[in-house]
C-alpha cells in the first residue's frame, strides 16, 4: 500500500509515503511558511507519489467537526496566513482519495496505539513538549474530539514555590505551555534547554509542572499508558523525575499495578521515537482508507 502522511508542524512540514506496517518509505520536509506556498509543495510531492489515501496530523487549533461549514480549516492560530485557511479542502480539490484529518497530537497518540508504545491498548494519552505543549487523547479505541478537541497544553498548573517566571503563553500567561514549553524554559533561564546542564534546577521545575499535567491526565482520563514526546524530552534525566513527581502526587490513591509498581513501563517515551508524528498521520490515512 502507498499511504500519504502529512505532519504539519508550526515550524516545519513533513510529508511522507508509508505502508500498512507503519514503515515510512520516503519523506520530504520544508519550513511552514505562508499556506499557499506550503500547500503547493505538498501537492507537487503527492502528485508524483500517487498515494491511495492521505492522513494529516496538524498544528491547530483546527476544525474537526464534520458537520461544520469550516471543517478542515485551521482556526485561531497566530501563524501568519493560516487562521481560517481551508487546509483540508485545498488538498481534497487536488486528490480524489480518502483523507484522515486530526490534530498533530491526536495523530501521534493514534500512531503510538497502532504501532508504538501503546500497541495493543485501547487507550493512551500523548504529550508533546516542544515549541508548544499539546495533548492527544485516545480512549476506548477512539481519538477524543468532544466539543472542539482537547487542548491539554493550556491547563493551569499549581506554581512551583521557587518559580518567579510570569509565563509566556499569549492567551494565559502561566498555563502549562506558558511555564514548561521549550521557549518558556529558554525565556526563564536566558538560554536554550539543550544548553542547561542535566543537574540544573530548571529540570526540577520542569518535572514539577509536567508531573502535575500527567497526574491530571491520569485522574481525568485513566489512560492505559502515558507517552511523553517532543524536543524537551530529549533531556534524558527528565522522564524519571516526572515519574517520581506523578508517584508523589498520586500518593498511592489510584489502585493500579501500573501506577504502584509499574510506572517505568506506564509513563514512557514514544515507541516510534521522532517518527511518532509522521507515523501517526500515516495511521490516520490508513484508517481513512479502511473506512471508505
Ligand atoms: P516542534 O515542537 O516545533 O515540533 P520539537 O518537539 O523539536 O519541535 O521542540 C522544539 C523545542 O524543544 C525547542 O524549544 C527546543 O529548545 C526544545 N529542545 C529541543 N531539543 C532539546 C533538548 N535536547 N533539551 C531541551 N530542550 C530541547
Ligand atoms: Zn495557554
Amino acid at each position: 500500500m502507498r499511504i500519504g502522511a502529512i505532519e504539519a508542524g508550526g515550524t516545519k512540514f513533513v510529508c511522507g509515503i508509508g505502508n500498512e506496517y507503519g514503515e515510512i518509505e520516503d519523506r520530504i520536509s520544508f519550513p511552514t511558511e505562508y499556506p499557499e506556498q506550503v500547500l503547493e509543495q505538498v501537492i507537487s510531492y503527492f502528485r508524483e507519489k500517487n498515494p491511495e489515501a492521505i492522513g494529516i496530523g496538524t498544528f491547530g487549533p483546527i476544525d474537526i467537526n464534520r458537520k461544520s461549514a469550516t471543517f478542515g480549516n485551521v482556526t485561531t492560530t497566530p501563524k501568519p496566513g493560516w487562521s481560517g485557511f481551508p487546509f483540508l479542502n485545498t488538498l481534497k480539490r487536488e486528490f480524489d482519495v480518502p483523507f484522515g484529518w486530526d490534530t498533530d497530537v491526536n495523530a501521534a497518540a493514534y500512531g503510538e496505539a497502532v504501532w508504538g508504545a501503546a500497541k495493543g491498548l485501547d487507550s493512551c494519552v500523548y504529550f508533546t513538549i516542544g515549541t508548544g505543549i499539546g495533548v492527544g487523547v485516545y480512549a476506548e479505541g477512539k481519538l477524543v474530539h468532544g466539543l472542539v478537541h482537547p487542548e491539554g497544553g493550556h491547563i493551569l498548573p499549581r506554581r512551583h514555590p521557587e518559580d518567579r517566571f510570569e509565563g509566556n503563553c499569549p492567551f494565559h500567561g502561566d498555563c502549562l505551555e506558558g511555564m514548561a514549553s521549550g521557549p518558556a524554559i529558554e525565556k526563564r533561564w536566558g538560554m536554550k534547554g539543550s544548553e542547561l546542564g542535566e543537574n540544573h534546577s530548571a529540570w526540577d521545575i520542569e518535572a514539577y509542572y509536567l508531573g502535575q499535567a500527567v497526574t491530571t491526565a491520569i485522574l481525568m482520563l485513566s489512560p492505559k499508558r502515558v507517552i511523553l514526546g517532543g524536543g524537551v524530552m530529549h533531556q534524558k534525566q527528565l522522564l524519571p523525575m516526572i515519574r517520581a513527581e506523578v508517584s508523589k502526587n498520586l500518593n498511592g490513591y489510584v489502585s493500579a499495578e501500573q501506577l504502584l509498581t509499574g510506572i517505568n513501563e506506564y509513563i514512557v517515551l514514544p515507541g516510534l521515537g521522532d517518527n511518532a508524528g509522521l507515523c501517526g498521520s500515516l495511521a490516520l490515512g490508513l484508517a481513512a482508507l479502511e473506512l471508505k
